[in-house]
């Protein structure tokens, strides 16, 4: 597997985990805003004073439509599944925010008051800070304010060559905003296509491709809470390649890796729900998960998973079992009400497995008992 592997995933996909990971930094934009609306209607009230009759007008104009806007996203930030896009979500914020600032500049001005170009100049330069969003969206919002405070100004008669000032400054912040943002998305991108890289490479096995034990442990805890959750059963096989170490001793340590990535394949090929996994769980020693299953379904699985290796027709000539390739499996399945820990389900069927094995092998044995 390599970085390009990772990275070519689908952008969705990459969206997706983008707003997971920026939800904390939605919330500091959502008070961020509200912060800066409280702080310009009171700058707007100490200005012209709390009885002067455009206050009404402001204050409305201000919170009228982003306030809800931005508690809805703000609440939206605790939502996990499904994923929300947050950056389309802050984006169009931002376009209210923006409206309302040139409705306040509209009203000021029918008072006699023109407000200078600061205002606009800071919410361009703000734009390109905000850091749950893309820069294509920071550059569509900066180009909406320079839209509007072009015709802002147009509309109000301004001379010629102020008009070319304001837009000569706007044009010079948008650049390098923009220049600025496309290389931080660029970063950004390469930095979590690294991280996902790392964290599969860390996960999986580099023989067989299968999950390695890394953290296994702590994910099966998970797995069981999780079973528990959705009064789901989860039926659980510790596996092992049967005379394995006669197929090294005779065809060669080479050939044995080849055999494991082959069988590890067809182990691979049980995985049904979400949930399900096949770990390495050490040499020629796999466990198998399958999740959401009865003591029937579980019973049919543990043959399956025998069928299937030995369909694969492996030749072995030096096995005690059989003239192939055979593994034996221990069974253990876990119901939602099971008292058992983790350590005592994997103990109970690794001694299911040492069953099959003295059984003969080429086998799978169940553990059974009113505790689980
Ligand atoms: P049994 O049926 O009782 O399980 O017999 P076995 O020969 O498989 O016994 P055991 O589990 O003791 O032997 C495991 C062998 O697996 C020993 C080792 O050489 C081999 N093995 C473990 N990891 C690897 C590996 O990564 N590649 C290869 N080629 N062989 C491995
Ligand atoms: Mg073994
Ligand atoms: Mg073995």
């Amino acid at each position: 597997m390599s970085v390009d592997q990772v990275t070519h995933k689908t952008r969705a996909s990459y969206i997706s985990k983008f707003n997971l990971q920026q939800r904390r930094n939605a919330q500091y934009v959502c008070a961020g805003v509200l912060f800066a609306l409280l702080a310009f209607s009171l700058w707007d009230i100490h200005y012209l004073g709390a009885s002067h009759d455009a206050i009404y007008a402001l204050l409305l104009s201000r919170f009228a439509i982003p306030l809800p806007l931005f508690i809805f996203i703000f609440i939206k930030t605790y939502q996990v599944q499904p994923v929300v896009p947050l950056h389309q979500l802050v984006t169009l914020g931002m376009l209210m925010v923006f409206s309302s600032l040139f409705m306040v500049h509209i009203i000021y001005y029918n008072l006699g008051i023109t407000l200078p170009i600061d205002s606009i100049l800071l919410c361009s330069v703000i734009t390109y800070f905000i850091p749950n969003i893309f820069y294509y969206q920071k550059l569509g919002l900066s180009l909406f304010i320079m839209f509007w405070y072009i015709s802002f100004l147009h509309y109000i008669d301004l001379p010629q060559n102020e008009i070319i000032r304001a837009a000569i400054y706007l044009f010079f912040v948008n650049l390098a905003g923009l220049v600025h943002s496309v290389s931080f998305d660029k970063e950004r991108r390469s930095n979590f296509d690294k991280t996902q890289f790392l964290e599969s490479m860390a996960r999986t096995d580099q023989l067989t491709g299968t999950e390695n034990r890394h953290k296994f442990d702590e994910r099966f805890v998970e797995l069981l809470e999780q079973g528990k959750l959705e009064n789901q059963g989860i039926a659980i096989a510790i596996v092992d390649i049967d005379c394995f170490k006669q197929y090294n001793d005779n065809y060669g340590h080479l050939a044995g890796d080849e055999c494991l990535i082959k069988v590890a394949h067809g182990l691979l090929t049980l995985k049904r729900h979400p949930l399900d996994a096949c770990i390495r769980f050490g040499g020629e020693e796999f466990i198998l998960i399958r999740y959401g299953v009865t003591l029937e379904e579980t019973t049919r699985w543990g043959q399956k998973i025998i069928n299937t290796i030995y369909a694969l027709n492996l030749p072995h000539a030096y096995s005690d079992a059989e003239n192939r390739i055979t593994i034996s499996a221990g069974l253990i399945h876990w119901h939602p009400t099971s008292s058992l820990a983790r350590t005592q389900l994997m103990t109970l069927a690794d001694h299911a497995l040492y069953k099959a094995k003295q059984n003969g092998r080429n086998q799978v044995q169940i553990h059974l008992s009113k505790e689980n």
